[in-house]
């Protein structure tokens, strides 16, 4: 099932890993911020290009849902930007090198995100740099790619191409020399991870990736860095009243569903004091997919299964939980004590 799929993603995510850890590589990491002023680094935009070429190549009657668009790489203030995401997308897609509008054939390739896919029909959700803070600073970020039709998540794949092969101690993670690919599908496969390193052929030795089994007593948790102090407090409490008594690891990007999947921590709780703030399909999609394979559960921080089928937010969820299963009524009726959605 799906099996044509599956390897045209994970070949697509591995080639986009040598691209962005090359952009990673470079002595100066380009930012430039978006009208929104977040961030954005030629990686984002050229993975996103690669990652679209070789889906509208395999699947041409796939639409495409990415996180970012080309409006702005179209501006002249934007032409240096435009002009290394380009050279980097060719060292991937050697057919760039004969196109004589290479630049405007990358600015396609990207714009192809920005479509809104029917949900009644199968579509590709990328985020090309989840994470894009964690890459700026050398940690943690992913490249998550997942297959959604009717909302149900029907495989995803995410890359973490700084992640430690082995779990160590949480917050110790980053090794640039291995990098992992986690991908789940959902015909009974269960999750799988392979080590992937720099430089090297894919690999094909895919092991099984399980949640644990702690329970509160020996639980470790996970959540974001780019939080308030405010909002770090609060997820504190929560999980405190929940009987958790570790720190929290701090990562950026996906890899918090990845550590979780693999039993290296048994809880990401994510939520944010913006009442108006609604999560991203592609923030989420490909790591949901892994946990749920790996034995573990994810909903929204009312307990309520995600709904993928709305366009590009979550807009009927607040928050997310992920967890090994066992502690995931624990920690909703700490969050419905703390009173967190009583409004
Ligand atoms: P993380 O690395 O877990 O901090 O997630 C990064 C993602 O958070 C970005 O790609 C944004 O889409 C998303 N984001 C931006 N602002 C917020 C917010 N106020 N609350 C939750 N997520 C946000
Ligand atoms: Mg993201």
């Amino acid at each position: 099932m799906l099996q044509n799929e599956l390897q045209v993603a994970l070949s697509a995510v591995h080639s986009a890993m040598t691209l962005s850890r090359a952009v990673q590589g470079e002595l100066t990491l380009g930012r430039w911020d978006k009208s929104d002023r977040t961030p954005v680094t030629v990686a984002d935009l050229a993975v996103q290009a690669h990652i679209s070429a070789a889906l509208a190549q395999h699947f041409p009657n796939d639409p495409l849902m990415a996180e970012e668009s080309s409006d702005e790489l179209q501006t002249p203030e934007w032409a240096a930007c435009l002009e290394m995401v380009t050279q980097h997308v060719a060292t991937v897609r050697p057919e760039l090198a004969g196109n004589g509008n290479a630049k405007g054939q990358v600015l396609d390739w990207i714009s192809r995100g920005q479509q809104a896919p029917d949900p009644a029909r199968r579509y590709w959700v990328l985020d090309p740099i989840d994470g894009t803070k964690g890459f700026l600073r050398r940690g943690q970020y992913a490249i998550a790619l997942a297959l959604i039709e009717r909302g149900k998540i029907l495989l995803g794949v995410l890359a973490c191409p700084n992640l430690a092969q082995r779990p160590g101690k949480l917050g110790q993670a980053i090794s640039p020399k291995d990098g992992m690919i986690f991908f789940a599908r959902r015909d009974g496969l269960g999750a799988q991870a392979v080590v992937a390193p720099t430089g090297e052929p894919f690999h094909t030795d895919w092991v099984p990736v399980r949640v644990n089994q702690a329970d509160a007593a020996t639980a470790t948790w996970c959540e974001r860095v780019e939080s308030s102090d405010k909002n770090k407090d609060l997820t504190t409490v929560i999980v405190e009243r929940a009987g958790v008594t570790s720190a929290p690891c701090r990562l950026d990007s996906q890899a918090k569903y990845s550590v979780v999947a693999r039993g290296e921590a048994s809880i990401y709780l994510r939520h944010t004091l913006d009442k108006t703030y609604r999560e991203k399909v592609w923030d989420h999609a490909a790591g949901v997919i892994v946990i749920e394979e790996a034995g573990g559960r994810v909903t929204d921080l009312r307990g309520q299964p995600l709904d993928f089928s709305l366009g590009r937010e979550l807009s009927a969820n607040r928050g997310i939980l992920a967890t090994n299963g066992i502690l995931h009524a624990p920690i909703l009726e700490a969050v419905q004590a703390e009173g967190l959605f009583s409004e």
